[in-house]
């Protein structure tokens, strides 16, 4: 679990003004979802929070450390992204252990964590299988072992339902929620679902061009939305 601070954090491309500042306080155990129509910059937040984006200004504070600009790979934290990127010609246990092995890690303790993953993520038998005989559901879960395996204390998913179908992404809600819960884990999960967000977050984030609407619990942005922008998005009470 990790508690992390945005200290108006900002995004410019250029001229173009991405994000102009974010505050934002997510605290240990949270499990957040960032939501917002397309081109609001929740990609853009969650890329700068992995270290994968420059900032243009703020802080990024992890556990009280200051992480902005830190390489990203001494961040403690796992991404989770739409598509999948498994390498193709290895087995399931091995994508989730390849990055433990590339860190040297002893291989009877990248055995242990990528069983436990594979309990987890309901993989169990398919371990010997490559990504191309496993449907896109059981692919996105080995994309999810892949970061249970690094036990990290911060997870970012940055709209990983959005390949499945409607039924499957109803199911893997609940799965990435139980996960959340099961890891201790403090989560932002982004989304354009207004669904999704109303049935997995402790608190809801709302982005427009840039700009925090709100954020509050789904009953909050629900029953007492601040503008006209949340009470649509979200959709007004009767
Ligand atoms: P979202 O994830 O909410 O759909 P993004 O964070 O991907 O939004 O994008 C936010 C805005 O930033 C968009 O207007 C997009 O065109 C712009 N943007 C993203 N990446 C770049 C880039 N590398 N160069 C210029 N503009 C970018
Ligand atoms: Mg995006």
């Amino acid at each position: 679990m990790a508690k992390l601070e945005l200290q108006n954090v900002k995004k410019s491309y250029g001229k173009l003004d991405v994000i102009p500042g974010i505050s934002l306080d997510i605290k240990s155990g949270e499990f957040v979802v960032l939501v917002g129509p397309s081109g609001s910059g929740k990609s853009t937040l969650l890329r700068m929070i992995a270290g994968l984006e420059e900032t243009t200004g703020g802080k990024i504070i992890v556990d009280d450390e200051d992480i902005t600009g830190q390489d990203p790979a001494l961040r403690d934290l796992a991404m989770v992204f739409q598509t999948y990127a498994l390498y193709p010609h290895m087995t399931v246990e091995q994508n989730m252990g390849f990055a433990l092995k590339m860190r040297g890690m002893d291989p009877e303790e990248i055995a242990h964590r990528v069983a436990d993953s594979v309990e987890m993520l309901g993989l169990k038998g398919l371990e010997k299988r490559k990504p191309g005989q496993l449907s896109g559901g059981q692919r996105q879960r080995v994309a999810m072992g892949r970061c249970v395996v690094r036990n990290p204390k911060l997870f970012l998913f940055d709209e990983p339902l959005s390949n499945l179908d409607a039924k499957l992404r109803a199911q893997t809600r609940l799965e990435v929620r139980r996960l959340h819960d099961r890891l201790k884990a403090t989560s932002i999960f982004v989304t354009h679902d207004q669904v999704e967000a109303m049935t997995m977050a402790d608190r809801i984030a709302l982005l427009k061009d840039g700009h925090l609407q709100q954020i509050g619990t789904p009953q909050e942005l629900y029953l007492t939305p601040h503008n006209v922008f949340v009470a649509t998005f979200l959709g007004t009470p009767e």
